[in-house]
């Protein structure tokens, strides 16, 4: 995207030569996240332009530094929303790279190190990342449904771990978007009892269906009102506003909700919603590499993939617009080969 207001359109990026730790790849997949739409528009302050957004990539590796250990040409790879870090810091070092305390470099409008300038996405054919930074893709998964747990995969398990969600603890998924189905599917996974709370009656069947023992209507306040003071854990992955009070109202002595849905504007919240009795309200942001792998790992084990909906980039607008009208199901991906003979 050239400006906040203009419509994706092609546009010609450079990709530098492989360093010796350097992996480059073909992209085959590219998950779309309400990141990536945040970030174009401009909605978090600070996007550079032109923007190429992509942060849920799987492709195949075309050429490989003379280091590179991870891979070899003609391998599967993937890269989430991470190409580089200081590796140095203390949150780097305990592969925390996400809160790395110099900042880690973004897939895309981040600092690109190499080249200057910023960093360009997986809305692309392809991309070069060092081998730190990239993932294995184990057998057996559908690729095109794999591209999106780098992103809405990881920011949803890793949080479903931090405050461990699992058998005995009610769990509470706030919007069934890209991030929330994976989260029912993490929560139920992991052995909670898991409740979805969604503004969406068309898709309490799929909720029940993607793993949720209960799907309750956010804005059916009597539904709202059975749930009060009963949960141990709440992940909120709503791209805008809502009343963040009435979630906390469901926390128990101790409960936590944790934000990963990152609206434009700020959420207010009452000094009693968090007081009494003694609640929690946290964030989360992405996972590091070790647990992103893990996360890979976990789902080819227990066969989980992303529900998705495959589109040619041609569709890429459109797609944009749906995601805005919550009419997402439950995560776009972009088929490169779209893209071949452009
Ligand atoms: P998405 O696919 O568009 O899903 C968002 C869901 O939120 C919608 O499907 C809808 O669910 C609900 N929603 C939307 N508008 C709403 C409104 N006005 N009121 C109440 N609910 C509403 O988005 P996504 O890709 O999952 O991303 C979700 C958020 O997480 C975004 O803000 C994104 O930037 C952020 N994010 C954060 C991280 C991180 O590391 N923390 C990583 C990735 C994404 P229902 O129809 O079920 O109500
Ligand atoms: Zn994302
Ligand atoms: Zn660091």
């Amino acid at each position: 995207m050239q400006s906040a207001t203009t419509a994706l359109a092609p546009h010609t990026i450079d990709r530098r030569e492989p360093t010796p730790t350097d992996v480059e790849m073909e992209i085959l997949y590219c998950g779309v996240c309400h990141s990536d739409l945040h970030t174009a528009r401009n909605e978090w302050p600070g996007t550079l332009y032109p923007c190429v957004p992509g942060h849920e990539i799987v492709g195949r590796v075309t050429r490989v530094g003379s280091k590179v250990t991870k891979c070899k040409v003609g391998d599967l790879s993937a890269v989430g929303c991470m190409v580089d870090s200081c590796r140095t810091c203390e949150n780097c070092k305990a592969g925390l790279e996400q809160f790395c305390l110099a900042f880690p470099v973004f897939t895309y409008n981040g600092v690109d190190k190499h080249l200057g300038g910023h960093t360009f996405g997986g809305y692309s054919t392809s991309v070069v990342v060092d081998e730190s930074f990239t993932l294995r893709v184990p057998a057996g998964l559908d690729l095109a449904a794999t591209a999106p747990l780098l992103c809405a995969g990881i920011t949803t398990y890793s949080p479903m771990r931090h405050w461990k969600a699992g058998p005995g603890k009610k769990v509470g998924v706030i919007g069934l978007g890209g991030l929330g189905h994976m989260a029912v599917k993490f929560a139920h996974a992991f052995g909670a009892h898991t409740v979805l709370f969604t503004t969406s009656p068309g898709k309490v069947a799929d909720g029940q269906r993607l793993g949720a023992d209960e799907v309750v209507i956010s804005k059916d306040a009597a539904a709202m009102a059975k749930h009060a003071s009963s949960f141990d854990f709440i992940l909120d992955c709503v791209s805008a506003q809502h009343d963040i009070n009435t979630y906390l109202a469901l926390l128990r002595l101790d409960g936590t909700l944790a934000l990963v849905g990152a609206p434009e504007h700020p959420l207010p919240v009452a000094a009693f919603s968090l007081i009494l009795p003694r609640r929690n309200f946290a964030g989360s942001a992405i996972g590091g590499i070790p647990e992103t792998q893990e996360m890979l790992d976990f789902c080819a084990n227990h066969r989980i993939v992303c529900d998705i909906e495959l589109i040619p980039m041609q569709k890429i607008n459109e797609a944009w617009e749906r995601l805005v009208k919550q009419d997402v199901k439950y995560r776009f991906v972009i088929d490169m080969a779209s893209l071949k003979g452009n």
